[in-house]
C-alpha cells in the first residue's frame, strides 16, 4: 500500500510500505476513510524536530474496523471508528481522571497518512458510531481525532463558561477550533487574535464575535481595550512560541485561566510576571479521548462542522504538495483522500 514517510527537512515522500499487522492482541487495524495533515507534522518537516530515522507520518484518522487482536472486546470489524492521536486503554489511574493523554500506557499514533493503520490498545482508544455515518460528515469526524479535540480541549483547561470573555490566540487549525468550542461552551464574547483575513472569515463563522489584528504589545492594547481595561476570563493559546505565550498572559486577567495546546519551542517564562499575573495555566497534549463521545455526537446531530477547517483535499498521493501548502500559509489544513 501507499504510506507517508518523512525522511527529513522537506522531504516527505508517498511510497510503497508494508501493510499493518495485529502486532498484539490489543491492536486493531482500520481502513481510513481519509486522513490529514497535522501543524504538528510541520515541525519535523521544517527541521525544527530532529528526524533520526525515517517516520512514518499521520496521526489524525477515522474509518472502518478492519480486524481485530483477540483481546479486543469494544469494537468488531465492519464499525465505523475515531480515535485520538495519543493511544491509550482508558482504564488507569491518569485515563480515570480524564487525562488519557498521560496514559500510563500511552503511545502516540503513527503512520496514519496511509489507507491502513495499525491502532494500539483499541478497546481503549477507539470510539465507535452506532452506524456507519454519511459520507459528508468524515471530514468533521476525522477533525473529532486531533484538530478538534485539541481546540476543544484549550477551552475546556481555560475554564470557559456560559457568558466569559475569551481570547484565542493563534489562527491556525486549532486555534479556530477552540473558537468553535468556546462558542459551544456558552462564550459571551469570543475575541479571536489573527492577521489574515481567510482565517478571520472562519473565525466569525465559527463564532468569534471580534478580531483582533494586532500582535504583540499591541495586541494586548487592543484586547485590554476590548474589555475595559480588564482582560479575558479566559485564553486560548494555540501557538506555542514565547511570543505567543507571553501575548496569552498579558491578556489574561487576574485569576484568569489560560489553556495552552501549541506545543512549546523556544518558550521560557519569567517567574515573576507570571507570579503577579495571578493566572492559571493548563496545557499540553490534548486528552482527546475524553472529548470524543461527545463531539462525535455533536458532529453526528449536524450541530457543528469542524470538518469546514479543511481548505484544501488532496489524493494521498499528492501529499507532499499538502505539507507545502500548509507550511507556506496557502492552507489552514489539508485533508487527503485514501
Ligand atoms: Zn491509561
Amino acid at each position: 500500500m501507499l504510506g507517508t514517510i518523512l525522511y527529513g527537512p522537506r522531504d516527505v515522500r508517498c511510497e510503497e510500505v508494508p501493510e499493518p499487522k495485529i502486532v498484539n492482541p490489543t491492536d486493531a487495524i482500520i481502513r481510513l476513510s481519509a486522513t490529514c495533515i497535522c501543524g504538528s507534522d510541520l515541525w519535523p518537516f521544517r527541521g525544527l524536530n530532529d528526524v533520526k530515522s525515517p517516520l512514518a507520518m499521520g496521526h489524525e484518522y477515522c474509518g472502518i474496523v478492519e480486524e481485530v487482536g483477540s483481546a479486543v472486546t469494544t469494537v468488531r470489524p465492519g464499525q465505523f471508528v475515531v480515535g485520538s492521536f495519543c493511544i491509550s486503554d482508558n482504564t488507569c489511574p491518569h485515563c480515570r481522571f480524564g487525562f488519557q493523554s498521560s496514559c500510563q500506557q500511552r503511545e502516540f499514533m503513527t503512520g496514519a497518512q496511509a489507507p491502513l493503520a495499525r491502532v494500539p490498545l483499541a478497546d481503549g482508544t477507539l470510539v465507535a458510531t452506532p452506524e456507519l455515518p454519511p459520507g459528508d460528515l468524515i471530514p468533521s469526524l476525522l477533525a473529532t481525532s486531533d484538530v478538534l479535540g485539541t481546540g476543544w480541549y484549550s477551552a475546556d483547561a481555560a475554564r470557559v463558561r456560559p457568558g466569559s470573555t475569551v481570547v484565542v490566540v493563534g489562527d491556525g487549525a486549532v486555534g479556530l477550533m477552540g473558537v468553535l468550542a468556546a462558542n459551544q461552551m456558552g462564550a459571551g464574547r469570543v475575541i479571536a487574535m489573527s492577521r489574515h483575513k481567510t482565517r478571520q472569515d472562519l473565525a466569525l463563522e465559527f463564532g468569534a464575535t471580534d478580531i483582533v489584528s494586532e500582535r504583540g504589545d499591541k495586541g494586548v492594547a487592543r484586547i485590554k481595550e476590548l474589555t475595559k481595561g480588564i482582560g479575558a476570563d479566559s485564553v486560548l493559546e494555540c501557538v506555542g512560541t514565547r511570543e505567543s505565550m507571553t501575548q496569552a498572559i498579558q491578556c489574561a486577567r487576574p485569576g484568569a485561566m489560560i489553556g495552552y495546546v501549541g506545543v512549546p519551542h523556544g518558550v521560557e517564562l519569567d517567574g515573576q510576571a507570571l507570579f503577579f499575573s495571578q493566572t492559571g495555566m493548563l496545557g499540553g497534549p490534548a486528552p482527546v479521548r475524553r472529548f470524543l463521545p461527545h463531539l462525535m455526537d455533536l458532529v453526528l446531530g449536524r450541530k457543528i462542522e469542524p470538518g469546514k477547517v479543511f481548505d484544501l483535499t488532496l489524493p494521498l498521493a499528492d501529499v507532499a504538495e499538502g505539507y507545502r501548502a500548509m507550511d507556506e500559509r496557502r492552507a489552514i489544513k489539508t485533508l487527503l483522500r485514501v
